[in-house]
């Protein structure tokens, strides 16, 4: 989320996930220009980058 130069990503403020936090989830994904920052920088590997066909 801190590496992603679009804003495409924010952490949730309204639900928690099966552990009781809050996750981060793609919120403006019209605004990704495909950097991968996200996917090279999460700490948990858990982002995966994916191009959605028209
Ligand atoms: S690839 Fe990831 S870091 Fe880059 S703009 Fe898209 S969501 Fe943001």
């Amino acid at each position: 989320m801190d590496f992603c130069p679009k804003d495409v990503i924010e952490m949730t403020t309204d639900r928690l996930n099966a552990k009781g936090i809050t996750f981060a989830e793609c919120v403006h994904p019209e605004q990704c220009i495909g950097c991968m920052a996200c996917t090279l920088m999460c700490p948990d590997a858990a982002v995966e980058l994916f191009k959605q066909e028209d």
